[in-house]
């Protein structure tokens, strides 16, 4: 039998449906701060979609379009008044920044409770701890379709191929919150092939187009590919779909598979950073 499509789109939509409630609920529409530096426009057309879903769930756009020559300090600044300021709920740097731009020192100035993105220092602190905060968007929207998708994660063998602090080992970090058995594989790993296929859940999130094929898939397998390529023949994922559709149980394709839902989980975060703000408060 054919492996299960997983969609994206659908789990997306929902998703967004179910945050404009929220968003009805909270004492106030929570404000979106992105920051955009200079003009490439792949970033541009990111900005653009979060700035346009952040205003259908009913929520605040507060954009800043700032000079791909800004310096250092004044981009700094800017971070800094907006984690002070009590009308902005979350702030997102997008990325990447101009060379010129230490990405690390800058992030970390966003106020952990308004990280929508979940990339600060402090979210991985978070997350490592296993305590309340913000989680990064690919692998928290992966969780939430792993879940919609009925796929048991308890004592779960899963393998997650790649260790960026993006996708990789945030990953990682939830699979083993949700009592998985993780292993996670990157470019030294031996034999990688073999090693995936112990999964009864595959992340794939190398950035190698169709790398995954039919013999780094066990049967019944649940495959979650992260990858996106251009290619000639269309945008492709790090999995080799058609060569594994008969051996996995199910599998999200790319396009309409993990990436619907990063931008539908960062409108979730921003949800949550409203919450975290309001208990921040009530705590005073
Ligand atoms: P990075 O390049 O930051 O990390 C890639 C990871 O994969 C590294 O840990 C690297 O290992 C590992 N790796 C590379 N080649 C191999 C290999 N041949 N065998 C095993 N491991 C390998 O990428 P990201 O994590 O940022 O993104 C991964 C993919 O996911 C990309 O295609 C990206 O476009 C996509 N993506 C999709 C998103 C979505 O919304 N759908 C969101 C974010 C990313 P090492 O550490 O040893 O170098």
């Amino acid at each position: 039998m054919p492996a299960t499509i997983i969609d994206g789109r659908a789990a997306a939509a929902e998703l967004r449906a179910r945050i404009a409630h929220d968003v009805t609920e909270l004492p106030e529409p929570p404000g979106l701060a992105t920051l955009l530096v200079g003009d490439d426009s792949a970033s541009a057309v990111y900005v653009a979609n979060k700035r346009r879903q952040c205003v259908q769930a009913g929520m605040r756009d507060l954009h800043h379009h700032l000079p791909a020559d800004i310096a250092e300090h004044e981009l700094a600044a800017l971070i800094d008044a907006l984690s002070a300021d009590p009308d902005v709920t979350g702030i997102l740097l997008q990325l990447p920044l101009p060379a010129h731009l230490d990405t690390a020192a800058l992030l970390a100035r966003i106020h952990p409770d308004k990280d929508v993105d979940g990339l600060t220092e402090a979210s991985a602190g978070r997350l490592a701890l296993g305590t309340p905060g913000l989680r990064p968007c690919t692998p928290a929207g992966i969780t939430v379709l792993l879940d919609r998708a009925g796929v048991h994660l308890d004592g779960a063998e899963a393998v997650v191929v790649g260790r960026s602090n993006l996708v990789g080992k945030p990953m990682a970090q939830l699979l083993l919150q949700r009592n998985a058995t993780v292993t996670v594989c990157h470019s030294r790993t031996h034999d990688l092939a073999a090693v995936c296929r112990r999964a009864d859940v595959l992340i794939a999130a190398a950035g190698v187009p169709t790398m995954i094929g039919p013999d780094a898939v066990k049967p019944g397998a649940t495959v979650i590919d992260v990858g996106i390529h251009r290619t000639e023949t269309g945008l492709r994922g790090d999995v080799d779909t058609d060569a594994v559709l008969g051996i996995a149980a199910a599998i999200t394709p790319v396009p309409g598979g993990v990436g619907p839902m990063t931008i539908a989980m960062l409108l979730r975060n921003t949800v949550t950073a409203a919450r975290l703000t309001q208990r921040a408060r009530a705590a005073f």
